[in-house]
């Protein structure tokens, strides 16, 4: 079938596209779609938010021009929660729906690309600032790639938290999510923060599990990971991390701090929708009028994030969650110079029934990602691979290397994918 086609035909039936353009521009071009916080020239790009309604880029994000020189075309935009926040793309406007069961949520926030990945095989530019591309990879099914932070240029990507964002990959196999990856990475004049890979490091054979995350994952979950553990013949280690809710917590108040600060252009003077101003009309009611195309959980994290940084609490928040951070980092480093990496299941359980999130707090909905948030964190690359399923879903399992050693992440994935 033609690969429009079944893009379109995958978005009627899960909801998972933002846009398909009209036709593929160039012959015998490599697919790939993109998630909607990145800019591709002349396709409209929301970020999963109302308030860009009507936005459409007249310039290509780094990744995109080097998948695009690559010979790939960019076959569609994916939907995602608003600004990426969430767990399970519940949060945005068009809510997609997972391939393996449809009264089930796909993930989020890169939900578009994982369910779009599973149902048509075409791989995907995502982006991960807490969780984001192993959290759908694993519920859909897929193969998802977070790299180094800094490995990557964030140029055109509309940002949810500058020192978390980090664009990677999805497919259905390692290997062309790793290629993929190849295609995107490299030094860029644009993004200051974008760094060249350090040496490879000597593998250990020898890889750590963190007993306080798998404590906090449900046990057929855990057991099916384990079955992969035991098939890679590979020698694990349980280890602790003491500081995993610290890094919880830290994430979400900088995550929510730095949200805030990128938000605030979105008053419709330059940036976000554009309303009529009435002549009786004060700024703030015109402000007012304007922010109010933001979503529930964009709002709550504005407010949150903006309290975490207000002066007389900066202390007691804001920096005080730099400073777990640093913690974080060191713990994880430390266990790094004895591991080649950790791994852990992807998420703490199958992929939820719509009808089960919508009973969540915004706290519970927010610890669904203690697999997730440590390691990214601490800026640290990592994959999602499938393996198996419970109760007719996905399982993931997550590898996890140090900084810039996405070979030996990747080395260990193939031994996953190989053994399922
Ligand atoms: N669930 C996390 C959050 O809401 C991570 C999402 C993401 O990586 N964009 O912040």
């Amino acid at each position: 079938m033609d690969a429009l086609k079944k893009i379109i035909e995958a978005d009627e039936k899960f909801n998972c596209c933002t846009y398909v353009p009209k036709e593929i521009e160039g012959s015998g071009k490599k697919l790939v779609s993109a998630k909607d916080n990145l800019c591709v020239k002349g396709m409209p790009a929301q970020a999963g938010s109302k308030i860009l309604e009507g936005y459409v880029p007249p310039f290509d994000a780094t990744v995109v021009e080097r998948a695009k020189k690559a010979g790939y075309a960019v076959c569609a935009k994916t939907v995602m929660d608003e600004f990426g926040f969430g767990t399970f793309n519940v949060n945005t406007y068009k809510v997609p729906k997972n391939p393996h069961d449809p009264t089930r949520a796909t993930g989020g926030s890169s939900g578009g690309s994982a369910c779009l990945v599973a149902a048509t095989g075409i791989p995907s530019i995502a982006e991960s600032t807490g969780g984001s591309i192993t959290a759908p990879s694993a519920f859909c099914g897929v193969v998802g790639v977070t790299p180094t932070y800094g490995l990557v240029s964030r140029y055109g990507l509309i940002d949810y938290a500058n020192s978390l964002d980090k664009i990677g990959t999805m497919a259905t196999t390692v290997t062309e999510a790793f290629s993929l990856l190849d295609t995107i990475k490299g030094t860029d004049k644009k993004d200051s923060t974008s760094t060249q890979p350090a040496q490879e490091k000597k593998l250990k054979n020898k890889i750590a599990l963190p007993k306080e995350i798998w404590e906090r994952t449900d046990e057929r979950t855990r057991k099916q990971c384990w079955k992969a553990i035991d098939a890679m013949g590979v020698e694990a280690e349980e280890v602790s991390l003491k500081h995993v809710d610290s890094a919880l917590y830290s994430y979400y108040i900088i995550a929510m701090a730095e949200a805030s600060t990128n938000l605030a252009k979105y008053c419709g003077l330059r940036y976000g929708l554009q309303n009529e101003y009435g002549p009786e009309e004060t700024y703030t009611e015109y402000f007012t009028k304007t922010r109010n195309a933001f979503g529930e959980e964009a709002k709550r994290r504005l407010l949150l994030g903006s309290f975490a940084r207000t002066s007389g609490y900066r202390g007691k928040y804001y920096e005080k969650a730099c400073k777990v951070r640093t913690l974080v980092i060191g713990e994880l480093k430390n266990h790094l110079k004895e591991y080649d990496g950790f791994l852990t299941p992807s998420m703490p359980a199958i992929a939820p029934k719509f009808s089960e999130i919508a009973k969540l707090s915004p706290l519970q909905h927010y610890r669904m990602d203690v697999c997730t948030v440590p390691f990214n964190l601490a800026g640290l690359p990592h994959a999602s691979v499938p393996f198996g399923k419970v109760d007719g879903m996905p399982v993931g399992v997550q590898i996890i290397g140090d900084h810039f050693q996405e070979k030996t992440v990747e080395k260990y994935a193939k031994i996953i994918e190989e053994r399922k």
